[in-house]
């Protein structure tokens, strides 16, 4: 007998282009997909999804989650500033419990809009994993290594003990796994890159980095390395495992085509990179190109939300107005890039990101019966174009169900909320 049925679903399963089922039931069993199809076989529960879009969960491939606690801290300035002047301070002093709670904050708001698998690089994430397993999400999790200064010491640097301890805790396999990070080129340096590297050869781990961001980052890289950021860490050999680099908002025709041979995947963070007047990423050419590209919010201090349905609508115009052509990013593909390539830049293809059996149950279901998503010709298009992160009703991860109907099951919102208010604001504030 199944765990759960949800019948009566028009299902986006994100394994074909324009492949919707209707009227389809989905089983789940231990966590995973077993049954797609017509009938509807016995279940301990059934959930009736009349009206409703079931689609892959959303993945979620470039978050600083706890920064939730500063969003709305920061608004309006320029990347270099917005950093040195304004976070780098703050999380200075950001104590664990500040983090903590301004994750557990942060995975509410990606349950309650549908993303069911992030890509984390934060600091304190030992503490985070708990709350990432209390919560239910599935989750990458780094802290990136920053090398400022030269008295700075590898073995001492928190990121590399808190990775450390991740990597020996959870590995590079579960629901909740260790990813390595370097920040980016221009907070580090080639000696630094190969110790890193060292572990993601190791482990087998995903290398997660920050990556052509800004004109600025492109042109310093050129002048140090006499390389742009994609061709020097190439040159130091860190693409030679698999990689997710955030933004690519500056790269040459050159890098697109780097990326794609050596199997990198982006992370596209749209709205972050608008909004600190970095610019807007090429998204058709390194399609184009062949380049894995996946969405990601960034924190919510360069956003301010970690509603991934706003990129992903962003990501599909974008593209558009950047190329003057209409049929640049269709529907299909941006969707892919919140869900099957995503998955993919996580290292979880044939874990999630589809709904096809054997892959983990994360699921989403949608109301289709708002006034903004009336009527509907082509449900793709309409989660695309039409669906707010509000309209899902339903997140689901490993078959467990996270949220439905304005309930949070594993999260306590209230207290969450609260404990970001009395142990995080005063920190942002320096009170
Ligand atoms: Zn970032």
């Amino acid at each position: 007998m199944l765990d759960t049925l949800i019948k009566n679903a028009t299902v986006i399963p994100m394994t074909g282009e324009g492949e919707v089922y209707y009227g389809c039931s989905v089983g789940i069993k231990d966590g995973a997909i077993e049954f797609i199809g017509d009938g509807h076989p016995e279940a301990s529960e059934v959930i009736d999804a009349r009206g409703d879009i079931v689609m892959p969960g959303l993945v979620n491939a470039h978050a600083h989650t706890a920064m939730c606690v500063m969003r709305g801290y920061a608004d309006d300035y320029a990347l270099q500033s917005w950093l040195y002047d304004k976070v780098f301070p703050v999380e200075a002093r950001l104590t664990e419990r500040a983090i903590d709670a301004g994750a557990r904050l942060g995975m509410a708001e990606m349950i309650r809009t549908g993303t069911t698998s992030f890509s984390d690089m934060y600091f304190c994430q030992p503490a985070v994993a708990k709350a990432v397993d209390k919560i239910g999400m599935r989750a990458n999790l780094c802290n990136a290594v920053l090398a400022l200064g030269d008295d700075y010491v590898f073995e001492k640097d928190r990121a590399v003990i808190e990775t450390d301890e991740l990597l020996k805790e959870y590995g590079v396999k579960g629901r909740i796994r260790a990813d390595v990070s370097i920040h980016a080129e221009y907070t580090s340096r080639p000696e630094i890159w190969k110790r890193v590297h060292e572990w993601a050869k190791e482990y087998g781990a995903v290398t997660h980095i920050h990556l052509s961001e800004t004109k600025r980052e492109q042109e310093e890289a050129k002048a140090r390395h006499g390389l742009s950021p994609a061709a020097a860490f190439d040159k130091y050999g860190i693409f030679d495992t698999k990689t997710l680099a955030a933004h690519g908002v500056w790269l040459e025709k050159s890098d697109m085509e780097l990326l794609a041979k050596r199997g990198v995947s982006i992370a596209h963070c749209p709205v972050s990179n608008l909004k600190l007047g970095s610019g807007t990423a090429d998204v058709a050419a390194m399609v184009r190109a062949g380049v894995n590209v996946c969405l990601g919010t960034d924190g919510a201090c360069s956003n301010n939300s970690l509603d991934l349905f706003e990129e992903l609508k962003l990501a599909a115009l974008l593209a558009k107005g950047r190329s003057l052509d209409p049929t640049a990013l269709p529907a299909y593909e941006a969707l892919k890039m919140a869900t099957v390539n995503g998955a993919k830049g996580q290292g979880r293809e044939g874990e999630t990101g589809v709904i096809e059996e054997g892959y983990r149950a994360d699921l989403i279901m949608i109301d289709a019966s708002s006034p903004h998503m009336r009527p509907i010709y082509d449900p793709i298009s309409s989660v695309v174009y039409s669906a707010r992160g509000s309209d899902v009703r339903m997140t689901m991860v490993d078959g467990k169900v996270l949220y439905l109907d304005g309930e949070y099951k594993t999260v306590d919102v209230k207290e969450a909320i609260r404990e970001v208010e009395e142990a995080a604001v005063p920190i942002v504030l320096n009170e």
